[in-house]
């Protein structure tokens, strides 16, 4: 049976930021050592204290905007404008470096710190620089706007489209995850049980290291340039 047209699902964590200067979550030196996943990404947290959370992801806001993509967003963008319609971007990240660089079918399953959410009547819009607890939702007026991101024991978002790109896709690539959070870890099995072959690009072994076809160790700066020339180069 013919295949259908090759198509490339590229799923990134925080890894391929770090070299942008945003923190990753789990290394140290990372984001949960000085918070504690409970307190600023639970639903609980921010039940319990809003102010700390608007005040955590206000900070991430304000370190983003002040960051520029490195050469594996642009690596990336670079291989979509090369193959158009084939290249889909999945990405756990809240930041927008990718669109920056130029990607256009970007992905975000985590949601997005550049929206703003309310828990109330589910309006979206455009989160400002700063958000506070008790702002008032624009649609509905309540004050229950949060930052429009997936927090632990919520249902990650486009579950359905990732699901149809991953089977279908021939080439599978993880770059910088850690292979901790799910359902995201479980994309590579996914993918591989529809034949498609799977890379996992990252600074070390991952959680699931073991079901991927090829390891490329490195830093995503260096190593996902390198990679997508490869590809190009059939
Ligand atoms: P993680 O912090 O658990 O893992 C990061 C992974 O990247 C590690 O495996 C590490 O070895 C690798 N890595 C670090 N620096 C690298 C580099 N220069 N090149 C290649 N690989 C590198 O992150 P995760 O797997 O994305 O999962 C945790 C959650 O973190 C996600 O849900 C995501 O929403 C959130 N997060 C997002 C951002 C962001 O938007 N930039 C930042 C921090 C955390």
């Amino acid at each position: 049976m013919a295949r259908p047209d090759p198509s490339i699902v590229i799923l990134t964590g925080a890894g391929i930021s770090a070299e942008s200067g945003i923190a990753t979550f789990r290394e140290s030196g990372g984001l949960w050592e000085s918070h504690s996943l409970e307190e600023v990404a639970t639903p609980q947290g921010f039940a319990r204290d809003p102010d700390l959370v608007h005040a955590f992801y206000n900070a991430r806001r304000a370190a983003v905007r002040g960051v520029s993509p490195n050469p594996a967003h642009r690596a990336l963008a670079r291989l979509e404008q090369a193959l158009p319609g084939q290249v889909l971007i999945v990405t756990q990240n809240v930041d927008d470096l990718h669109e920056r660089a130029g990607s256009k079918r970007v992905i975000h399953m985590h949601g997005e710190l550049s929206r703003a959410l309310c828990h109330a009547c589910q309006a979206r819009w455009a989160a400002p620089d700063l958000m506070h607890a008790g702002d008032p939702c624009p649609r509905c007026g309540k004050p229950a706007t949060r930052p429009d991101i997936v927090w632990f024991g919520e249902f990650p978002y486009y579950m359905d489209e990732i699901e149809t790109a991953l089977s279908a896709c021939t080439t599978f690539a993880a770059i910088g995850t850690s292979g901790q959070v799910w359902p995201a870890a479980g994309f590579v099995q996914r993918a591989r049980a529809t034949g498609a072959r799977c890379i996992e690009i990252n600074l070390d072994q991952s959680e699931v290291s073991g079901d991927f076809h090829e390891h490329l160790i490195g830093r995503a700066g260096e190593a996902v340039p390198a990679w997508a020339e490869r590809v190009l180069a059939g």
